[in-house]
């Protein structure tokens, strides 16, 4: 199957969007929520089998670490990244330029791209554009991201708009670059940081470009406030193409998933979930808890009660607790199972809300019962 992307339903109360995604390795119902597979695994333990059970439609792995190990060449050999991983369903992959920025030694960024050291061995490694499409399509990738540069948050209005200028330009350079069309999809990123004037220009540079098959909103949720992250948003979906999937990258909290569907968002990934887990804070419909809480030890009630997953069928926050307290991996395992679920959950009764006309109802609803919570995440 082609890569094919379509709207079935706009909530008639909301800007929110179900649609459907087709992929070589599957279709998934939208809005979606992507778990990250840093290396080829989700971070806590959580298996392919268990992602499968969550009902997760697409699942995200990390170029950058994927590039520097087990290596490209690889996991090509090894029949791309759903053999190698065990996981079959659709997947999509990063550019690797997000995490260079922020986990590679000496990042000398210029209009080529970027050298940087692995924060393995210290080895020089070159990314750019084209290398960033070769190594995509290693992959096998169902979608694959454009090269491109995101500012840090603070950054000064020049540097912006030459990481916007850079972005673009990327952009061209990925699109002459990649082999595999059809089956596989590119998405275009939009940069511009919090500035809205900015952010326009870069939609009509970006969604200008016919050769992406959908399009991202980059650079936010990165240290600006929450309110500013939802305005900016809101004001880049709306003039994005109705037709094309959106997706925001690395967004973000429950609250966060539920305003910006809101906004006509198709696509999120972030890795709260699997890192609050491995931590010990839980995400509930009541909102969130930190397991270590001593009133915990004697509570045998599940993490949520309203909650199907494996963990709260199976066990009491006290077990939990234990477990945590003990150092043993199953406590953060649980939790991260949980909070996986939790974000599908949340996911599939969005989709319904949203077929059923009643959007903005289910989540302000959802956003009142969180906001009662013992833990604000
Ligand atoms: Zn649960």
């Amino acid at each position: 199957m082609s890569y094919a992307f379509r709207v079935e339903h706009v909530c008639s109360r909301s800007g929110a969007r179900l649609g459907r995604l087709d992929t070589a390795h599957g279709s998934v119902p939208t809005p979606t929520f992507m778990p990250v597979g840093t290396q080829g695994a989700i971070k806590g333990g959580v298996l392919p089998r268990d992602l499968r059970e969550m009902g997760a439609g697409m699942v995200l792995g990390n170029t950058y670490h994927l590039l520097l190990r087990p290596g490209p060449e690889r996991i090509a050999a090894a029949g791309g990244l759903q053999r190698f991983t065990g996981w079959k369903g659709p997947m999509l992959t990063d550019s690797g330029g997000f995490q260079v920025f922020s986990l590679g030694h000496q990042a000398k960024i210029t209009d080529a791209g970027v050298v940087f050291r692995s924060h393995l061995d210290g080895a020089k490694v070159r990314l750019d554009a084209e290398e960033a499409m070769r190594v995509q399509e290693l992959f096998g990738a169902d979608i694959m991201m454009a090269f491109d540069q995101c500012p840090p948050a603070g950054a000064d209005r020049a540097f912006v708009e030459s990481a916007m200028r850079r972005t673009t330009a990327w952009l061209d350079r990925c699109l002459l670059a990649r082999r595999r069309k059809g089956e596989v999809a590119l998405y275009g990123i939009v940069q511009g940081a919090i500035d809205a004037a900015l952010r326009t220009r870069h939609v009509e540079e970006i969604c200008a470009r016919d050769g992406c098959e959908g399009f991202a909103i980059g650079g936010l949720s990165v240290g600006e406030a929450t309110d500013v992250t939802y305005e900016i948003c809101a004001h880049t979906a709306r003039q994005m193409p109705a037709d094309k999937a959106r997706y925001l990258m690395g967004v973000g909290t429950p609250e966060d998933l539920i305003h910006c569907i809101g906004f006509g968002i198709d696509q999120f990934d972030c890795v709260l979930p699997s890192r609050n887990g491995r931590h010990g804070n839980v995400y509930t419909r009541d909102g969130g808890l930190r397991i270590k809480n001593s009133r915990f030890a004697a509570d045998d009630g599940p993490l949520d009660p309203d909650c199907g997953c494996p963990a709260c069928q199976t066990v009491g926050r006290s077990l939990i607790r234990h477990l945590w307290m003990a150092g043993e991996v199953a406590g953060g395992l649980w939790m991260t199972l949980h909070n996986l679920w939790f974000f599908q959950d949340l996911t599939r009764e969005a989709r319904a809300a949203i077929a059923e006309d009643r959007y903005d109802l289910w989540a302000s609803a959802t956003l009142a019962r969180m906001a009662s919570g013992i833990w604000r995440s």
